[in-house]
């Protein structure tokens, strides 16, 4: 009855059940937002503590069981259901998320839920073990990633539970955790894509040093791209860059950027782009003209921070912001 391509994987320990509905600290003024609510366990007791429960749910067969398992009762009044797909579908207000996801949808759910505004309390989810270490990776941490840093700039994240694989009916293939994700109130005063692109160019290599990936020939000409492409915006549109302010049209473009992310994109990456760099070092032999004097100004920045020799492997949020500025302060930018 259960459908693996949706992810069905019910929670069957009652006990489990009430831990993350206390750890979730749901007031009874709440309304929470519950993803996939499945046959209902979870939901039922989401009901006995908040004001009222929306849950949305792909597989209709479902939505008919949820239906008829909560018809009647005294919580039927304050329980929405959402047929739908969580990923497609406009989110209502919720103060709190709690759910038990398919896992399929980790990254994208994710960034869906912090871009959406106004922005819940927090969110207490059952994820893919893995997954989860990634998200409350820290500096240093063989898990440490592109997703680690993004998702902590816009949110704090921690580990509430481990989860074995049978708590679950039928039990999946890999274990589980349970993370809190708290929205970050204010959001830290940077453009997001600015912020992913480098990102994203340092974590490419996680364990090169700063120095090595801004003399990649790859590299240079992706910042002089934008160097050109933003000199030209300026020109001919007057288009004034809004570099410090934050809006939510910017975390959404952050949310599609992130839904390419998968696990372990990082490690594969790196093995693919080791070939291509002996090419590169060749080609650097003689070169000269624009581009050089863009590794030369990009160098200088990286000496200025004192980041010439350090990894992005072992580099916080408060570096990575750090470095963005005197980058962005020195004309070069990341989108
Ligand atoms: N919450 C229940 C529990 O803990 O027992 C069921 C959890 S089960 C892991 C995931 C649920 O999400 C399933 O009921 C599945 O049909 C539903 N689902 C799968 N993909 C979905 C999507 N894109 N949007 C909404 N619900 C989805």
């Amino acid at each position: 009855p259960f459908e693996k391509s949706k992810g069905q994987h019910i929670l069957k320990n009652p006990m489990l059940v009430e831990t993350i509905v206390h750890k979730s600290g749901i007031e009874p003024t709440d309304v929470v937002l519950e993803i996939g609510p499945g046959t209902g366990n979870l939901t039922k007791k989401l009901l006995e503590v908040a004001k009222s429960v929306v849950a949305v749910e792909l597989d209709p067969r479902m939505v008919l069981e949820l239906n008829r398992r909560f018809q009647g009762t005294p919580h039927s009044g304050r329980l929405k259901l959402i047929e739908g797909d969580v990923l497609k579908c406009e989110l209502p207000y919720f103060d709190i998320c709690v759910a038990n996801i398919p896992y399929r949808i980790s990254s994208p759910l994710t960034f869906k839920l912090l871009a959406h505004r106004p922005a819940f309390r927090c969110a207490v989810i059952m994820f893919q073990r893995e997954f989860a270490m990634r998200l409350v990776a820290n500096p240093g941490d063989a898990l440490y990633c592109r997703l680690s840093v993004n998702t902590q700039l816009l949110a704090r994240v921690s580990h509430l539970l481990k989860v074995g694989r049978n708590n679950f009916r039928p039990p999946p293939k890999v274990d589980s955790a349970v993370v809190r994700i708290e929205p970050r109130r204010p959001l830290p005063p940077v453009s997001f894509k600015e912020w992913d692109g480098l990102v994203r160019l340092c974590f490419n290599r996680k364990n090169k040093t700063l120095g090595s990936i801004f003399r990649q020939k790859n590299v240079l000409s992706l910042l002089e791209k934008n160097y050109k492409t933003l000199q030209a915006l300026q020109a001919t549109q007057k288009v004034q860059m809004e570099e410090d302010k934050v809006s939510s049209d910017d975390v959404t473009v952050l949310a599609e950027m992130i839904e390419e992310l998968s696990m372990g994109d990082d490690d594969e990456k790196e093995a693919e782009e080791e070939e291509m760099e002996v090419e590169e070092d060749m080609d650097r032999v003689g070169e000269g003209g624009e581009s050089s004097s863009f590794k030369d100004q990009a160098l200088r920045v990286l000496k200025q921070g004192d980041f010439a020799e350090k990894r992005a492997a072992k580099l916080t949020q408060v570096d990575f912001l750090y470095l963005l500025s005197l980058f962005n302060g020195a004309g070069i930018h990341f989108s």
